[in-house]
């Protein structure tokens, strides 16, 4: 099949990136089409209506989970089935206080105002948020030094969804003035395999449930890598197999991307390799990103969760190690031959 293809190494750097043209066309228009995460879908549709019966904003929500599992599907999903708007907008393009001011007197009653990477907000835009999360108004400072004076503007009630990859990272007093806190968990293959076929019915490709667990089961969890998955897997159905994606083509397709068959990425088997090299010394993240040659945020926040979860990897203060299972799939024997190994 195909002529000599290489394998795609960033593959997954780049099935984790937004794309959002792409996103946006196969993201649920409603909660119904909003498949798995069922306790949080249940408690933004009791939030919701009560807001509604109540002629309220729904109160502000902070989305927490790796990237990829829906935090901004659900935030446009609170917009749309609360009749209102939603205004976007990425933490670090709200540097000054006078960006996120921009944004919040164009708000209207009942808005919802996404900020995603919210962690990265700097401390003064951080503080300046919150009066107009709590109080619903804004001090605008006039002028600077002896002349500096604050006029206050009154906002419009408003809900502030803030989605965030690192949790721990928000400051306490911020985290607690959102009134609802929703983690993302990884998703079961179960609800891979339905996010895959409702893509490919909405891409307009055929796809078999064996060929849809295949690409369900090496998603490590995320729906936008499983779309990804899809998106690449069609290409290859359109131009060498009828617009037909059959396990065979799923399997080549994901070779193509260089994915093996435990769901590992070339940049995961680099970093398995690069700690089992270190022989047991536990492996700092500088090092690794240095050794790999990728960033140390992407190697942390995309690659390393995936590794922790399904037991390859074991995060200590001092640094990484592998857990023998990790050294297994390194090809690298632990350096005590197992005896010493850490338990999986
Ligand atoms: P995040 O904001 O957490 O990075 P997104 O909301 O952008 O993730 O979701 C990434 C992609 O996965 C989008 O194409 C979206 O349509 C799809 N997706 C995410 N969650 C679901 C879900 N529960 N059901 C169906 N598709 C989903």
């Amino acid at each position: 099949m195909g002529p000599n293809p290489a394998a795609d190494p960033n593959a997954y750097a780049e099935a984790l990136a937004p794309d959002h043209t792409f996103d946006g066309s196969l993201r649920p228009k409603t909660l119904d089409e909003f498949v798995g995460q069922s306790s949080v879908v249940a408690n933004f549709r009791l939030a919701i209506r009560a807001a509604g019966d109540r002629g309220e904003a729904v109160d502000h929500i902070l989305l927490s989970g790796l990237p990829g599992l829906g935090k901004t599907t659900l935030a446009h999903l609170v917009a749309t089935e609360s009749g209102s708007s939603l205004h976007e907008a990425a933490a670090p393009t709200l540097q000054r206080a006078a960006d996120l001011a921009g944004l919040l007197t164009r708000l209207e009653k009942g808005d919802v105002l996404f900020i995603d990477e919210v962690h990265r907000l700097p401390g003064g835009v951080e503080e300046y948020l919150y009066a107009a999360m709590e109080d619903f108004v804004l001090d605008i400072m006039l002028d600077a030094g002896p002349a500096a004076r604050s006029v206050r503007v009154d906002l419009p009630r408003f809900t502030l969804v803030g989605a965030t990859t690192r949790e721990g990272l928000l400051s306490a007093p911020f985290r607690s003035r959102f009134g609802i806190h929703e983690r993302l968990e990884p998703y079961d293959a179960d609800d891979l395999v339905r996010i895959a076929h409702r893509s490919a019915y909405l891409l307009g490709v055929g796809l078999d449930t064996d060929a849809a667990r295949l690409l369900a089961d090496r998603a490590r969890g995320t729906p936008r890598v499983v779309n990804r998955f899809l998106r690449r897997v069609r290409d290859l159905a359109q131009v060498e197999a009828d617009n037909h994606i059959s396990p065979e083509v799923a399997l080549e397709g994901l070779r193509r991307m260089g994915v093996d068959e435990h769901g590992l990425t070339r940049v995961d088997r680099l970093m398995l390799k690069s700690i089992a090299h270190a022989g047991g010394i536990p492996v700092g993240l500088k090092t690794l990103a240095a050794a790999i040659g990728e960033d140390e945020r992407t190697l942390e926040d995309v690659y390393e969760p995936h590794l922790l979860r399904i037991g390859l990897v074991l995060k200590t203060p001092q640094g990484r190690r592998l857990t023998p299972r990790g050294h297994e799939l390194a090809g690298i024997a632990p350096p005590d031959g197992g005896q010493g190994a850490l338990p999986l």
